[in-house]
């Protein structure tokens, strides 16, 4: 732990980890006795670790978890994701969905980058996002867990002070209820963990994990920011973790004080019913738009 000065064997880092993990969940009410939540899983570091921490945590602190993987149809990708996902969740003994978005929505993350103009990881977290939620409320789960790490916020929130985007910048939180009846809250049990942190811990409890290698890596908005985070936690152990817990503490309140929880009122889409801060939401004017360009007739 350079930021605590703070030699760890295996044994104790594993406890170690796990506590802070059971801590971003306490701390942020994320989970409670008899939830069920549904984890996310692409087969990476960050989503197989978060499948192992929580299920090591769901019977001392009495939740249910089950787990998720999308097949979005990533030519020579997402078939190795899906079965590094049902190995681990096999090898952990834990219930696990596949879901196809062609099977489901008509069409793959592929066909959707090569009609739209829009960076492919930036399409890519729209369908994410979107198709988990909508899985969870269909499979009625109560919290939806994601793999989204201490360094995934950091580099969120520059970017929302670069861009001056105060609408995204106030949504950056832990734990994130819909507000719709049926739409379960988004949880980031990971929150205030280091991504350093999240590889060791999968190494040393023995998780296979796919390697990055999604041939669109890198078209992310904020990824231009990761080396700079990197730069700054080295030379600065800790700076990742106070700049996260800075915005929750200072930098949100003052936000929120003045415009309350979102810039935009998040309503029901009137195709879906799901969360949108329009009449229709992004997916499904997503969707609408690439199953047109791809001839094969309107949305849901
Ligand atoms: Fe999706 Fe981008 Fe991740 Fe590939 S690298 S899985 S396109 S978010
Ligand atoms: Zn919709």
């Amino acid at each position: 732990m350079r930021q605590a000065n703070l030699p760890l064997c295996e044994e104790h880092f594993t406890w170690w980890f796990e506590r802070r993990v059971e801590r971003t969940l306490r701390r942020y009410s994320m989970v409670g006795p008899g939830d069920k939540v549904l984890v996310a899983v692409s087969g990476g570091k960050d989503s197989v670790s978060l499948l192992c921490a929580l299920l090591e945590l769901s019977e001392e602190m009495g939740f249910e978890i089950s787990s998720i993987t999308l097949d979005l149809g990533i030519s020579g990708y997402s078939e190795a994701c899906v079965e590094a996902s049902r190995r681990v969740a096999g090898e952990l003994g834990v219930e696990h969905h596949v879901v196809s978005i062609r099977e489901r929505y008509g069409f793959t993350l592929d066909e959707a980058v090569r009609v739209v103009r829009r960076p492919p990881c930036s399409t890519c977290g729209l369908i994410k996002r979107y198709a988990l939620t909508d899985l969870a409320r269909e499979m009625g789960f109560d919290a939806l867990a994601t793999g989204h790490t201490l360094d995934d916020m950091a580099r969120f929130i520059l970017s929302s002070y670069i861009s001056a985007s105060l609408d995204e910048l106030v949504r950056l939180t832990p734990s994130s209820a819909s507000g719709l009846p049926g739409v379960p809250k988004r949880i980031k049990p990971f929150y205030e963990t280091l991504e350093e942190h999240i590889r060791l811990y999968a190494e040393i409890r023995g998780l296979e994990y796919m390697p990055d290698g999604c041939p669109y890596a890198g078209t992310a908005p904020t990824d231009f920011l990761r080396a700079f985070l990197a730069e700054l936690e080295a030379r600065r152990p800790g700076s990742l973790y106070s700049m996260v817990r800075g915005y929750l503490k200072h930098i949100r309140p003052a936000l929120q004080a003045q415009f309350g929880d979102g810039l935009r009122e998040l309503r029901s889409c009137s195709k879906c019913g799901l969360p949108s801060s329009g009449e229709v939401c992004a997916f499904c004017r997503l969707r609408e738009k690439v199953l047109k360009r791809l001839g094969r007739g309107g949305g849901p």
